[in-house]
């Protein structure tokens, strides 16, 4: 682990006045200011510093969204077929990828992610995932039923868009989560109103350009940057919005989906998590150990489907945890810009004084820190890789989901799978867990015991488009990618015909 440096030396100037420069939402195919001439500052995670200012959109601009978005729903975007939606879905994936040079940076730059994940990771995700969309858009079939009453039917059931939808997305994989709820809301048909994360806003304007170039009908795609208590309550509670998509905290998720019941519009979350990483006495220790570090370190442990809460049989727990702690010791943290950099900062001041004030209650509590456990250096938001041990199952740091670089680790001595299992569902939560295992049998039978959304064998945060994606528990409602994000965004009316 170095000390973290400026990042601002690797910043391409081209990057650098994008992020600067002057920038408005994407409103009806208008670039517009906030109706109330208010912005908010974006910053750059490694140093802290301002780095560029977006509208601070609230419920007037929110409204006007939602006009333009249902007037293009019930107009040019719906009586457009299938197959010329599919062709602007896959022009505007191929534009994500030519433009990958300029959305990597400035995504690394406002969230503070490693440029090598942004650039190879984050932005081709980001692409695959709009074409197997644009897939979609000609493959959204009804049924013909058979039917039982007496007399000659004729009965079947259409797809159709559920209408305008709001989509509210956090800053942690700020592309790839405005690829999961765009992309089957427009293969569906629906029309959308987005609102980024305010520390990643910056991004999504420049995903809104590639938007108008592919030339979509204005106000398919509306982005209003700004607030969640602002923008993200108005779009929560708007009579017109037919729909919200969420990604983000489970407190916040309850907010929206009480504030939805007004026109009851339907909701769709994707909220927290605290994955456990089940390490079983026959695993592949090497491959354990690099499997547990990634799924704890992975983007500064700010992933939903983080491996948090570490369960390692006592016969390899040492050689697990040694092998771990060298991993964090030797991770080189630094700016998003910076390639040799392997760990980010966390996203704001705010998430670093969570993860520090949960890893020192942790402290007071009678845990002990294996490696890491504070800040690194005094600027920007930096987070040492941490392993805390010797935990218990009422401390904070085991119940609440930390959101850092920050796992705990408990051993085991009985692999009675019905024991693992009722610790390993012991949390509020159930997105994500994976097991580490070269027998068969346990593995399956484990798989079937966990409570949540995906597990993950021998691998973690793994997802593949393909591959439905959410939470068991309070870890939501729904699930993103593959066919099953076609649910979220279509509804079903049956037609029933008498035949004459
Ligand atoms: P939030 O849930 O507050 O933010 C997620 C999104 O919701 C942002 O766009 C946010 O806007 C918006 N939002 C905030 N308040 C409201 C509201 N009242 N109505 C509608 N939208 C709203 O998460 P935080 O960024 O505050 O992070 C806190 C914790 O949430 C993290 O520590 C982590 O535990 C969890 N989290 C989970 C994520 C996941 O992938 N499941 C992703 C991010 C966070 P704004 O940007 O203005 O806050």
């Amino acid at each position: 682990m170095t000390a973290p440096i400026d990042g601002s030396k690797f910043l391409d100037p081209r990057v650098a006045a994008f992020v600067s420069g002057r920038h408005a939402m994407l409103i009806g195919g208008q670039w517009l200011p906030a109706a109330s001439g208010r912005t908010l500052d974006v910053l750059d995670p490694s140093s802290g510093k301002v780095i560029g200012a977006v509208p601070a959109g609230e419920a007037a601009d929110v409204d006007l969204a939602v006009k333009v978005a249902r007037k293009a729903f019930s107009g040019p975007w719906s009586s457009m077929v299938p197959a010329e939606r599919a062709k602007l879905i896959w022009r505007l994936a191929d534009l994500i990828e030519q433009h990958g040079d300029m959305l990597g940076p400035v995504n690394s730059y406002e969230c503070g992610k490693p440029i090598g994940d942004s650039r190879n990771g984050e932005v081709p995700f980001t692409a695959e995932t709009f074409r197997y969309y644009a897939g979609w858009a000609t493959k959204l079939n009804g049924e013909s039923m058979t039917i039982n009453a007496p007399g000659d039917w004729h009965a079947y059931t259409r797809r159709e868009p559920v209408g305008v939808v709001g989509q509210i997305i956090p800053w942690n994989f700020p592309l790839a989560m405005l690829a999961w709820k765009v992309a089957p809301a427009l293969a569906t048909g629906c029309t959308i109103v987005l609102k980024p994360a305010e520390q990643t806003p910056i991004g999504a304007l420049y995903f809104g350009k590639l938007v108008e170039e592919a030339g979509f009908p204005e106000g398919v795609v509306n982005i209003v940057t700004g607030f969640g208590e602002a923008a993200g309550a108005a779009m929560s509670g708007h009579p017109d919005i037919d729909k919200i998509a969420f990604t983000g905290s489970t407190e916040v998720g309850k907010m929206i989906a009480r504030a939805a019941t007004g026109n009851l519009k339907k909701v769709s979350l994707e909220l927290g998590g605290k994955a456990p990483t089940i390490v079983l006495a026959d695993a592949d220790v090497e491959m354990a150990v690099a499997g547990a570090s990634s799924a704890a370190f992975f983007n500064a442990g700010q992933s939903c489907g983080a491996g948090t809460r570490f369960f390692v049989h006592r016969k390899i727990y040492d050689k697990v945890m040694a092998g771990v702690a060298e991993r964090a010791e030797k991770l080189r943290l630094g700016p998003g810009l910076d390639p040799a950099s392997e760990l980010g900062p966390v996203v704001s001041q705010q998430q670093m004084e969570r993860i520090t004030r949960l890893i020192c209650e942790g402290k007071s509590s009678g845990a002990e820190i294996v490696t890491g456990g504070g800040r690194a250096g005094d600027t920007g938001y930096f987070v040492k890789p941490t392993i805390i041990s010797n935990t218990t199952r009422d401390m904070s740091v085991i119940r609440e989901e930390i959101f850092g670089p920050v796992a705990c680790a408990m051993p085991f001595d009985d692999e009675d799978l019905d024991a693992l299992a009722r610790d390993a569902n012991d949390t509020e939560y159930g997105l994500a867990a994976s097991i580490w295992t070269n027998n068969l049998g346990a593995a399956h039978r484990l798989a079937a015991k966990i409570k949540s959304g995906t597990v993950w064998i021998n691998c973690h945060n793994f997802n593949d488009v393909t591959m439905p994606f959410g939470g068991f528990k309070q870890s939501g409602w729904g699930r993103e990618l593959g066919a099953q994000a076609l649910d979220l965004y279509t509804q079903t009316k049956t037609v029933a015909i008498r035949l004459p």
